[in-house]
């Protein structure tokens, strides 16, 4: 795939400056040192690099699950800087606005499938009718529509991590996050992750950021976004 592919030239999402240092003991850390990138509105995106890079810390800054030291997150065509949107703001932001999915699912293990995936909902105080409804009909995308009252131990890490994703777009998020999502499958499960993802992408219009060190993983995306020692590594022009 390529750029082409994308004709929404909007973007979604761009940072500007982005700057992450940790204090160790008397060290400063420097784990990210300028990054400036920006994802379209419908662009599925690849963020690769060897480990440490400090694609986590990448990822959980543009998920606004952390702070940058220095630099801006702008999201959306009106440009908000989310940093410098007031606690509720912000959380409210995340909560429509984003889906995670990480490399360990986070599903609550004593609720069925359609359980965890109407959870979000519940929380942000939607009807559980429609809700029910909606979580139905996003567990059959994912393909788990046999598996609504199944518990998360009676599934596959497969099937776990698509119950994770179905959870992950049950607000219709802008933006879906993924850190390692397929870290702990085998390549048969991860081929049909990538898959699903990929059918998520040109059937919704989501934009997606996959973090991923398995270069099989970033070549289903449009384009690949790779940070070297905390910066982006600039491929030659041609
Ligand atoms: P990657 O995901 O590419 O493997 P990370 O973003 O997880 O890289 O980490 C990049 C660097 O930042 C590593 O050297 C890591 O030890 C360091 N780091 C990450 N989080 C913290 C933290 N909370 N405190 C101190 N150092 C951290
Ligand atoms: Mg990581």
């Amino acid at each position: 795939m390529n750029e082409h592919a994308v004709n929404d030239s909007e973007i979604l999402l761009q940072t500007t400056g982005l700057k992450k240092t940790f204090r160790k003991g008397k060290h400063d850390i420097h784990v990210l040192k300028g990054v400036d990138i920006a994802i379209k509105k419908g662009e599925m995106v690849a963020i690769t690099g060897p480990s440490g890079s400090g694609k986590s810390t990448l990822l959980h800054i543009l998920g606004t699950l952390e702070k940058p030291t220095v630099g801006k997150v702008l999201f959306g065509p009106e440009r908000q800087d989310l940093f410098a949107l007031g606690d509720t703001a912000l959380s409210e932001f995340r909560n429509r606005g984003l889906g995670f999915v990480f490399q360990f699912h986070y599903l609550l293990p004593e609720f069925t499938a359609l359980e965890n995936v109407i959870m979000p909902a519940l929380i942000g105080g939607y009807a559980r009718a429609p809700s029910e409804k909606q979580a139905r009909e996003i567990l059959e995308f994912v393909g788990l529509g046999q598996r609504l009252d199944h518990r998360p131990s009676e599934l596959s890490g497969g099937e776990q991590q698509r119950i994770a994703i179905a959870r992950a777009i049950m607000l219709r998020p802008k933006l879906l996050l993924a850190d390692e999502l397929t870290g702990n499958l085998d390549s048969v499960n991860r081929e049909a992750i990538m898959q699903l993802l990929v059918q998520l992408n040109q059937g919704t219009g989501i934009s997606i950021l996959v973090v991923t060190h398995d270069p099989n993983v970033a070549q289903k995306t449009h384009r690949i976004i790779e940070l070297r020692d905390g910066m982006v590594s600039r491929p030659p022009q041609n």
